[in-house]
C-alpha cells in the first residue's frame, strides 16, 4: 500500500495492528504516546516501501548517486513533515478521531533530533529535502550521536546546559541495519609485506570499533523520491575483553569498552571553532571510514569492478571534518582493492567535491601531526605521499619556487591543514554566497585559485521553503494558495506571481492580519516560558541564531542601552515601541559568549522591574534555540537582524527563513544578505554599516575602538551604563572587551558601525509607524522574491555543477 492509496480505514487498521502486536492492548488503552509510536511506525513502513521502490529504480537504471558527508543533520521533528510530504495530513487527522487525540498532540510528543549546531547541519537537512523531492538520488551519512546538541536553560540568567534525549521519542525513526555494519579501526602499526598482489601494506595491532547503521528515511514532497540519512553507531566490537576479564581486571576491561563506543555519545557543540581534541578526531574517522567502507563495497557489489566508480558515485564533503574520507579513500582502493597509486588517485579526485563554510581563522581545522601518526597510521603514510606527490607537482609548475609550494602545503608547524587537504583532493570547491566565494578566492586559498582557477565556483545557500513556510505558517500559506495557487510548492520562483498583489489594499491588510496573529502565538509562548508580557503591537525586531562575536548581538545590545539611556533622561521624542527577541545557544566552553547572554537575560530583568522603560520597549531572551523553536519565532519575525561583520558571515540561512516569512532584513552587506538585497531592491532592505573591503582596511590601518569612545557620546554613556552595573552585576568586563584594556578593543567592530546602525533603525520604525502600509508592502515583495532561496535551487545547482547526477525520471 502507498501513500497515494492510503485513507482514514487503512490508517486506523495499520495503527491498530501495530498497538496490538507492540504492545499487547486494544486500541482504546493506548496511551497518547503510544498512539504517536504506532502512527510513526506505520509512517516509518510506507517510507520504506517507498525508498525501496525508489532505489529499485536507482540500481536498474545504474544511476549515479550523491553521498553527503556531514558530521551535522539538523532535521527538525519528522512527523509533521512527513504527513505533510506525503500529503497525508488530513487523513491521519480523520483517523486519529477514534482515538481521541490530534496531531498537534501527537508533534508535541516528538523531541528534536538536535544533531547540529546551526546553520551547516540545518542545511544539510534543507538538501535531504530538496533532493528528494526532485527524486535526485542521494545517501546522508552522519553520526547518530546518542546525545545531539544540549538543551540550554538560562538559571540567573546564565546558561547552564543540559544532556539532550532525543532518541527516547525520536528513536521510532530509525531503521537498524545491522547486517551492514562495518568495522572502523585506530592505533596499531603498518607492515609491509609481498603478496600475490605484490607489495601491500596491512594495518596490524589495530583497535577495533564497529560502526552499525541506522537508517532514517526522508520523503520528497509528492515525489517518488526518498532521501536516506544514514547514522552510524560506534559500538565495541568485543563487548568485553575476555583476556582482562580473566585476569581479573574487570573494570579495565569495561573502560576499554566504553572507550570505543564514546565515538558516538555526543555531539561538540562549539559552531565555527575548531578545538582538534582528539575524540572530535576520532569521530571524524569513524564517520569517513564506515561510510567510504560502504559506498565501495556497495559499488563493487553492484558492478564488479571499480572502473567505472566515478560515473557512478559523487561524494560531497559538507565542511573540512569529513575531509579524511580523502585518504581513507586511497587506503581502501590500494591496500583492500590492491589499485595503483595514479588509479586510485583519479577516482578519489574525481568523485570528491568539498564545500567551504567559513573564513574564520579559528574554525579552520587543523589536526596533530602527532595524533594522526599514532591513531591512524596508515592514513598518516598516505596523507604524507599525497603531500610530497602535490609538492612536487606545485614546484614544477612553479620552476622551483619553492615558497610558493609550502605555502600550499598540507603540513605547517607539526599540523595538517584540512582545508588544503579538501582542496587537493577533490575536483570542485565552493564558496556558499556570492561574495564568500570571492573572499576564498582572493584570500585564504589565494595560491590555489591561481594554481587551480578552475575548481572554485559558488553556491549560494538555500532553505526548503516547504518546512520554513507551508508548515510553520499555515496562515500565510494559505493566503499564498488562495492568491497564487500552489505551483510555488514545487517551483518556489513561482512566488514572484505575488508581486501584481504589492498594491492590492485587501491582500496588504492580510499579511498585516497574519503576521499580527503570528506574533500573538509567539507572545502566549514568550508569556508560558518568560512570563513576560510583551506588547503585539510592538514591533518585533528579532536575532535568532548561534551566539557568536562576529554576529555581533553585542551591536544589538549598545542600541538597546542607548534607548534605556534615552528613556531614563526623559528624551522619548524618538523612542517608539519595540519588542527586542533573542534566541541564541552559546558553546560551553567559549565565555565571551556566556557572558553576553548573561548580559541580555540581565538587562530583560531590569526592564520588566522598570515600569517606565517597560512601557516603550522590552528585552526577551528565549531559551533553547532550535529548529522547532526557529518555526514559532520566524513566523512572528518583522525585523531580521543580520548585523555580522562584513566578510564574516559566510552565508546564514536564517536570512532567508526570515524574509520567506515577511520580516525585512536590516542588515549588512554580507553573505546572502547582498543576495537578499539584489533581489528585493535597496527599497526593501535596510543596508547599514562598513563593507567587506572597508572592514579589511580599517582592521589593517589598526582598529582603535577608543577613538570613537572618545568622539561619540552616546558610546560613552553605554560603556559607563555597563561600568555602573544592572541590578547589581557588573558588566565591566564587556566594557573592557570593547575598549581593549587588555587586547584589541571591540575586535568585530562595534562602535565602527554604531552610528549607522542607529541611524537605519530609526528610518525603520518611521515607517512601521507612519506607514504601515508601505511596510506591509515590503513584505510582500520580500516573500514574493525569495523563491530563489529555496534549496531546491540549490541542489539543482550542485547536481549540475557539481556531482553530474540526474533525476530519477
Ligand atoms: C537556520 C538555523 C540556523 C542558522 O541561522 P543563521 O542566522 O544563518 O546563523 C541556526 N540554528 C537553527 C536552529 C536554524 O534553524
Amino acid at each position: 500500500m502507498t501513500e497515494k492509496t492510503m485513507n482514514k480505514n487503512h490508517i486506523n487498521n495499520k495503527i491498530d495492528e501495530v498497538i496490538s502486536r507492540y504492545w499487547n492492548i486494544a486500541p482504546k488503552f493506548a496511551t497518547d504516546i503510544q498512539i504517536y509510536r504506532a502512527l510513526c511506525i506505520v509512517m516509518r513502513e510506507i517510507l520504506l516501501e517507498k525508498r525501496y521502490n525508489f532505489k529499485q529504480e536507482i540500481d536498474t537504471n545504474q544511476k549515479k548517486q550523491v553521498y553527503y558527508m556531514c558530521m551535522e543533520f539538523l532535521i527538525g521533528k519528522s512527523l509533521k513533515n512527513n504527513l505533510f510530504n506525503l500529503n497525508l495530513e488530513n487523513e491521519v487527522s480523520e483517523s486519529l478521531k477514534k482515538y481521541n487525540v490530534n496531531l498537534d498532540d501527537l508533534y508535541k510528543i516528538e523531541k528534536d533530533p538536535g544533531l547540529g549546531n546551526g546553520g551547516l547541519g540545518r542545511l544539510a537537512a534543507c538538501f535531504l529535502d530538496s533532493l528528494a523531492t526532485q527524486n535526485y538520488p542521494v545517501t546522508g551519512f552522519s553520526i547518530k550521536y546518542e546525545f545531539g546538541l544540549f538543551k540550554q536553560k538560562i538559571i540567573e540568567g546564565w546558561q547552564t546546559e543540559l544532556p539532550d534525549d532525543w532518541l527516547s521519542t525520536s528513536d521510532i525513526w530509525l531503521v537498524p541495519r545491522t547486517e551492514e555494519r562495518v568495522v572502523v579501526n585506530f592505533d596499531g602499526e603498518i607492515k609491509e609485506e609481498w603478496t600475490n598482489e605484490g607489495l601491500i601494506i596491512k594495518h596490524i595491532n589495530t583497535t577495533e570499533v564497529e560502526a552499525i547503521p541506522y537508517d532514517v528515511m526522508i520523503s520528497g514532497y509528492q515525489s517518488k523520491g526518498v532521501s536516506l540519512l544514514r547514522l552510524w553507531e560506534a559500538r565495541s566490537l568485543k563487548s568485553i575483553d575476555m583476556n582482562l576479564f580473566s585476569q581479573g581486571e574487570y573494570i579495565k576491561a569495561l573502560s576499554e569498552d566504553s572507550m570505543a563506543e564514546a565515538i558516538s555519545k555526543i555531539l561538540y557543540p562549539a559552531d565555527n571553532h575548531s578545538e582538534g581534541k582528539i575524540l572530535r578526531i576520532k569521530q571524524q574517522y569513524f564517520l569517513v571510514s564506515a561510510s567510504a567502507q560502504n559506498i565501495v563495497n556497495d559499488h563493487y557489489k553492484k558492478y564488479n569492478t571499480l572502473d567505472n566508480f566515478c560515473d557512478k558515485v559523487a561524494i560531497h564533503i559538507n565542511d573540512t571534518h569529513p575531509a579524511l574520507i580523502i585518504p581513507e579513500l586511497m587506503r581502501i582502493f590500494m591496500d583492500e582493492y590492491f589499485c595503483p597509486w595514479d588509479k586510485a588517485w583519479y577516482m578519489v579526485t574525481n568523485s570528491v567535491s568539498y564545500t567551504n563554510h567559513t573564513v574564520l581563522q579559528e574554525a579552520l581545522e587543523t589536526l596533530e601531526i602527532e595524533t594522526i601518526k599514532t591513531k591512524l597510521p596508515r592514513i598518516y603514510s598516505i596523507i604524507q605521499e599525497i603531500n610530497q606527490r602535490f609538492m612536487h607537482d606545485v614546484s614544477n609548475k612553479y620552476s622551483g619556487k619553492m615558497d610558493k609550494a609550502n605555502q600550499m602545503s598540507l603540513f605547517s608547524y607539526g599540523k595538517i591543514n584540512m582545508a588544503n587537504i579538501s582542496i587537493v583532493g577533490s575536483h570542485s570547491i565552493n564558496g556558499v554566497a556570492k561574495l564568500h566565494s570571492e573572499i576564498l578566492k582572493n584570500t585564504i586559498f589565494k595560491n590555489f585559485y591561481e594554481y587551480n582557477p578552475n575548481k572554485f565556483t559558488n553556491i549560494t545557500n538555500g532553505i526548503t521553503h516547504r518546512r520554513w513556510l507551508n508548515q510553520a505558517n499555515p496562515e500565510l500559506k494559505n493566503l499564498i494558495n488562495d492568491l497564487i495557487g500552489t505551483s510555488y510548492y514545487l517551483n518556489p520562483e513561482n512566488l514572484s506571481l505575488l508581486k501584481k498583489y504589492k498594491d492590492n489594499e485587501d491582500v496588504l491588510l492580510k499579511i498585516d492580519e497574519i503576521k499580527y496573529n503570528n506574533k500573538l502565538k509567539l507572545t502566549d509562548y514568550i508569556y508560558k516560558k518568560n512570563n513576560i508580557i510583551v506588547d503585539p503591537d510592538s514591533i518585533f525586531d528579532i536575532q535568532a541564531k548561534r551566539l557568536h562575536e562576529y554576529k555581533r548581538q553585542l551591536l544589538n545590545i549598545l542600541r538597546i542601552i542607548s534607548i534605556i539611556i534615552d528613556i531614563t533622561e526623559g528624551k522619548t521624542d524618538n523612542v517608539l515601541p519595540e519588542t527586542f527577541i533573542f534566541a541564541a545557544k552559546a558553546a560551553p566552553s567559549y565565555y565571551r559568549a556566556k557572558e553576553i547572554i548573561h548580559l541580555i537575560c540581565t538587562l530583560s530583568d531590569f526592564i520588566n522591574a522598570n515600569s517606565v522603560i517597560k512601557e516603550y520597549i522590552n528585552v526577551v531572551f528565549i531559551e533553547n534555540y532550535s529548529v522547532s523553536l526557529a518555526e514559532i519565532i520566524i513566523p512572528a519575525g518583522e525585523i531580521s537582524e543580520q548585523i555580522s561583520l562584513a566578510g564574516k558571515e559566510a552565508s546564514g540561512t536564517g536570512n532567508m527563513k526570515f524574509m520567506l516569512n515577511g520580516a525585512l532584513t536590516l542588515g549588512t552587506y554580507d553573505g546572502a544578505n547582498i543576495e537578499i538585497l539584489e533581489q528585493v531592491g535597496k527599497e526593501n532592505f535596510f543596508l547599514f554599516g562598513m563593507q567587506d573591503y572597508e572592514v579589511e582596511k580599517l582592521w589593517r590601518n589598526g582598529y582603535n575602538s577608543v577613538t570613537y569612545y572618545q568622539q561619540n557620546k552616546k558610546i560613552r554613556k553605554i560603556i559607563d551604563f555597563l561600568n555602573k552595573g544592572i541590578n547589581g552585576k557588573s558588566f565591566e568586563s564587556i566594557s573592557k572587551y570593547l575598549l581593549g584594556v587588555e587586547s584589541v578593543g571591540d575586535p568585530y567592530m562595534c562602535f565602527a558601525d554604531f552610528e549607522d546602525y542607529m541611524n537605519v533603525h530609526y528610518k525603520t520604525s518611521q515607517i512601521y509607524y507612519n506607514n504601515k502600509m508601505k511596510w506591509n508592502q515590503m513584505s510582500l515583495i520580500n516573500i514574493a522574491s525569495a523563491g530563489i532561496f529555496s534549496s531546491d535551487r540549490t541542489v539543482k545547482e550542485y547536481s549540475k555543477k557539481i556531482w553530474n547526477i540526474e533525476p530519477i525520471e
